[in-house]
């Protein structure tokens, strides 16, 4: 089968069933079937795109306070693959990856460099869209910023408060979990794990120390907007609730990100989009693993911590990315100088064979001479020259 042959980079990122001796030509015609692992339900499925040839994907984007790591690029580049291969089996793909251009981070370093938090976040989305371009990875059909989605943010907070699943507390906008019996259906966590991967610390005004914030009161010197609370600004989760259901609708295919988002973010995407649309679903959660250094996960207390730019000023951006991509999206990778140096070899090896196969195919053309097509026995032949030679 052609596409068997055309998309092996594919190969970690999904497999195809084989189709049976029987098929017709319509089916044999039709895509081959994909199963992708489903973080929700724990095991691989059929993918079933929700309308027939069309994908509506979303990816949760980078927070821009600073360069992006090559965490960041192990998520893009996994999703990257994928978006590839969904339009390579033909789908018309919906990408949407957002920037979170406003939070507590983005508004602490405007307040170092004395700049606004406008031009704070402008500059690092300039910043890593370049390092997606080097790592070529395809832009996303869309790429929304938190800051244009407010009156969307808004709308939704106010759905789930008539809905009885939300309460505000001095300007302040909480998500009720008691109120949402399904809570923790993503990352299968109980309630008194919670606190470990909460961002806020414990307010005593909450209901439930577990509540959340979909809408924090203003404090001084944060920009802020009107709203029927008073003026403040969005929590860090709502903001992929009211986007994807914005550019994807309530139900919508595949929802990505790396795993260190299953909880509390995308856990509480999931309660606050079925909290205020109960119909909303995402039917395949997808979540790519971390990369560590020299087996240790990578942190920037430890000095182990690398920026794309760090990598790709000592080695070409597909060493990178063929480094990324050498291991399956849901396993950790290592980080190491070693690993590096066999990407960065595998990638030039790859390219000098591409020069060289062009070098010989332009002679051909020259001459205006078809290249002679050596027969099975010969090419057997050489292949055990080859075998020798590297022996
Ligand atoms: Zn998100």
């Amino acid at each position: 089968m052609a596409e068997e042959v055309q998309a092996p980079l594919s190969a970690t990122m999904a497999k195809e069933a084989q189709s049976p001796p029987s098929a017709t030509i319509a089916e044999a015609t039709a895509p081959p079937q994909l199963l992708l692992f489903n973080s929700f339900t724990k095991r691989e499925e059929p993918f079933q795109p929700r309308v027939e040839g069309k994908v509506g994907m979303y990816v949760c984007g980078v927070t821009p306070y600073d360069f992006s790591h090559i965490g960041h690029a192990r998520a893009y580049v996994a999703f990257d693959v994928l978006y590839r291969y969904l339009k390579f089996l033909g789908y018309e793909v919906e990408y949407v990856r957002n920037f979170t251009d406003i939070d507590d981070k983005i508004i602490k370093r405007a307040n170092e460099r004395g700049e606004t938090v406008t031009s704070l976040s402008s500059q690092f989305i300039n910043e890593f869209l370049l390092d997606m371009t080097e790592l070529q990875c395809l832009p996303p059909t869309c790429e929304p910023r938190v800051t244009e989605h407010i009156e969307h943010i808004i709308k939704l907070i106010t759905q789930i408060m008539e809905n009885g699943k939300a309460y505000a507390i001095e300007g302040d906008v909480y998500f009720s979990v008691e109120s949402f019996p399904e809570y923790l259906s993503l990352s299968g966590r109980k309630f008194d794990q919670n606190q470990a991967g909460a961002r806020v610390a414990f307010d005593t005004r909450k209901r439930n120390p577990a509540d959340f914030a979909l809408w924090k009161a203003a404090k001084e010197g944060e920009p802020f907007w009107d709203s029927p609370w008073g003026r403040g600004r969005p929590g860090w989760h709502i903001e992929c609730s009211a986007m994807s259901a914005h550019y994807l609708g309530h139900v919508f295919d595949i929802h990505g990100g790396g795993k260190d988002l299953i909880f509390p973010h995308h856990e509480n995407e999931l309660a606050q989009s079925r909290a205020a649309y109960p119909d909303s679903e995402v039917k395949c959660w997808m979540h790519n693993g971390f990369v560590n250094k020299d087996d240790k996960k990578m942190a920037k207390s430890d000095n182990n911590f690398f920026t794309i730019r760090d990598i790709i000023a000592l080695y070409h951006p597909m060493a990178l990315r063929f480094f990324l991509m050498r291991t399956h999206y849901r396993s950790d990778v290592n980080h190491s100088d070693q690993a590096l140096e066999i990407a960065s070899d595998r990638v030039y090896y790859i390219y000098q064979t591409l020069y060289d196969c062009e070098e010989v195919l332009a002679t051909y053309r020259e001459e205006g001479t078809s290249l002679p097509v050596p027969s099975e026995e010969q090419n057997l032949i050489a292949a055990e020259g080859h075998k020798q030679q590297s022996e």
